[in-house]
């Protein structure tokens, strides 16, 4: 009989996975708290909990951690982990340290079928969900292994922030998504606060609309262009949920959020989405002078493009994404660009290959597609173009 692990629960499914064995819900939170505070992965550690409990759950059950392929430390203290999950997928987690806080970017899919030109993730293909205790397992051994890495005090954290911006869709795999951001907001998980728990996605509307209804974290939206046009060529997602419906679904989701701002990701490549021209444009946008497409509060994280040959595009130069920045301040909105870490272990944003097989040719698919530079201005005229 296979084990249920324990690691694809938040409370309440342990609460009812416990009392299927006839036991009560604090045992349950005293379970969740040995898992997910302490680290542990063997009943035999779980000292408080009664011997017979202990032992109902040593036939049935375990604690399945992900195995690890590799580990590398960058120089800056970012750590990359290449975990094994199974049927030649791999997938990758990042640590980032900063003075004030520790970020850990968590992968949700093996692969993804958005098929994003820029991303390398896209261009492998998909190959499938990850469960919820899969995207877990990634966060438990992240957290209990910094711990001891860094010397921690009992109860000291590592990690203080999760983004969900590692390989895959987030919002493409939202049912095993959703108890796992229980978890890590959870007091007797890791207590993160909604705000230090973000949900990066690429524009999925009606998923926007259920994480709002559901468990309303941060959330990022990966927007990369300031048109239609432009958008369906960059994100082919765009082509289903085209600007004026990501907008809308946007404004929706700041009744709830945790912050009142939307963040905006825009990957800068050279010559396609980085002209002064389409800095203006990109401002009307989120201000709302766009007809139809309602102002959206935000703040702007420019990510400077990490190449990869199969791409065929290059990153902006320096120049060129200040100068894009400095349009969108005087404007009015808070731009940041995106710092690379951990470029010496290729642990930057879209680097993560961890290799997967391409179950549904999304790869092909792609391939089969011209690789097209967009002229920066003017901007193609297209059906949607405004
Ligand atoms: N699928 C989600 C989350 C994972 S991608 C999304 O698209 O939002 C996380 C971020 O990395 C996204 O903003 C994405 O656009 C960015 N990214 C992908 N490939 C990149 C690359 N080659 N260089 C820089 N950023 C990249
Ligand atoms: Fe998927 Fe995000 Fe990469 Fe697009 S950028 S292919 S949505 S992981």
């Amino acid at each position: 009989m296979a084990l249920v692990n324990l690691l694809d629960f938040d409370l309440d499914g342990l609460a009812a996975h416990c009392e299927g064995l006839g036991e009560k819900r604090f045992r349950a939170t005293q379970l969740f708290r040995w898992i997910h505070q302490k680290g542990a992965g063997d009943f035999g550690a779980m000292t408080d909990l009664a011997k017979s409990l202990r032992d109902k759950l040593a036939g049935t059950a375990e604690i399945r951690p992900l195995s690890v392929i590799t580990e590398q430390a960058s120089v800056d203290g970012t750590v990359k982990w290449l975990f094994d999950v199974g049927n030649g997928d791999a997938v990758e987690a990042v640590f980032i340290p900063e003075d004030d806080r520790g970020t850990l970017c968590v992968s949700s899919q093996a692969g993804c079928a958005v098929g994003c030109r820029f991303c390398s993730t896209g261009h492998q293909g998909f190959s499938r969900n990850l469960s919820t205790g899969e995207i877990l397992a990634q966060l438990w051994h992240a957290e209990h292994h910094l711990r001891q890495r860094l010397g921690l005090a009992p109860g000291g954290r590592a990690i203080t922030n999760v983004v969900m911006m590692g390989m895959g869709e987030p919002l493409q795999n939202y049912g095993a998504l959703v108890p796992a951001l229980r978890v890590m907001l959870d007091d007797h998980g890791y207590g993160l606060s909604r705000r230090r728990v973000t949900v990066s996605t690429s524009g999925v509307v009606p998923m926007m609309d259920r994480l709002r209804e559901d468990c309303p974290v941060a959330l990022a939206v990966s927007l990369h262009a300031p048109t239609d046009c432009l958008r369906d060529e960059l994100v082919p997602l765009n082509r289903k949920y085209p600007l004026a419906e990501l907008m809308a679904a946007c404004q929706r989701y700041l009744d709830r959020a945790p912050r009142d701002f939307i963040t905006f990701e825009y990957c800068m490549l050279d010559g396609v989405n980085d002209s002064p021209a389409q800095a203006r444009e990109l401002l009307d946008l989120v201000q709302g002078r766009v007809p139809g497409i309602p102002r959206v509060p935000c703040k702007l994280n420019l990510i400077p493009f990490n190449p990869f040959p199969a791409s065929g595009l290059l990153r902006s130069p320096r120049e060129r994404v200040l100068a894009f920045a400095k349009v969108l301040q005087d404007g009015g909105v808070v731009t940041t660009v995106r710092k690379t870490r951990g470029d010496d272990i290729d642990a930057a944003c879209g680097q993560l290959a961890g290799e997967v097989q391409d179950r549904t040719r999304v790869n092909e698919r792609l391939k089969r597609l011209p690789v097209r530079v967009v002229p920066a201005t003017p901007v193609p005229p297209g059906p949607r173009s405004r």
